[in-house]
């Protein structure tokens, strides 16, 4: 098992609305990608079907060489996928610390939970500093912390991000991207979808841009960055 995520063709959607049409994907291991768009145009949906929330009506998707459209979503993380949505979803009324156990569940996490948990303060020093404080307390920025380190609480092959900066004052959204920035130098491999497209093409190896549910262009960052359509559709340029 090489870690590798691979998607090729992937219809999907809701109910008769159909979201996306023939995404293909590739990210390797230890490499960061960005998936970035408009609003509506899937993004948020392609981290479904990646994490087994929504099953694609055709296509096929492998992690590490396994079929994950036959994978029931609940053992996902025991794959090595981990998926910090978009709204957090931390269990508002338990301490910082709390919400690391709740990410490290599985009997071999719980094995492992205070070498992890001392990982993700190193990672976060102001998560240990919280870690008696109920999480619904804390400010955007910090509960985006915490989920982030809640996910990592099981030592995942690939974190999945779904708009890490959404909410967030400039300068925080600052520090989250440079979190970001340190848990790929540690080698995780991460895929984050993302609107705030200077920002993540600034930490991410690769992107693709997704536009009305399809791959509409798709690049190294430096390549995209110095695209004109993408400097003049979501970088602000001419
Ligand atoms: P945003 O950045 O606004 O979150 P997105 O690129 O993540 O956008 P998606 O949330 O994946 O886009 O939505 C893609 C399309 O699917 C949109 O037209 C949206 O209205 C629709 N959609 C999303 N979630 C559902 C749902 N639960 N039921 C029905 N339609 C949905």
């Amino acid at each position: 098992m090489n870690g590798t995520l691979e998607l090729n063709g992937i219809h999907a959607g809701y109910g008769d609305f159909q979201a996306l049409f023939g995404i293909g994907l590739r990210v390797e291991p230890g490499e960061a990608v960005g998936v970035v768009g408009p609003n509506g145009a899937g993004k948020t949906t392609l981290l479904r079907v990646i994490s087994g929330l929504i099953r694609p009506t055709s296509g096929n998707l492998h992690f590490g060489g396994q079929d994950l459209a036959t994978t029931p979503a609940h053992l996902l993380p025991s794959l090595g996928i981990a998926h910090v949505p978009e709204n957090r979803r931390l269990f508002p009324h338990l301490t910082v610390e709390e919400n690391l156990k709740v990410g490290a569940y599985s009997p071999s996490a719980r094995a492992h939970f205070a070498e992890r948990r001392d990982r993700v303060y190193d990672l976060f020093p102001k998560m240990k500093q919280r870690r008696h404080q109920l999480a619904g307390t804390m400010s955007g920025g910090e509960q985006q912390m915490c989920a982030i380190g809640r996910a990592l609480m099981c030592a995942p092959r690939i974190l999945l991000l779904d708009e890490p900066s959404a909410g967030l004052a400039p300068i925080v959204v600052q520090q989250v991207f440079d979190l970001v920035r340190r848990i790929r130098e540690e080698g995780l491999t991460v895929l984050i979808v993302e609107q705030n497209v200077a920002q993540v093409l600034r930490v991410v190896d690769r992107a693709y841009v997704l536009e009305t549910g399809r791959v509409a262009a798709e690049g190294r960052s430096a390549e995209l960055v110095a695209d004109p359509a993408i400097r003049r559709s979501y970088l602000g340029g001419h």
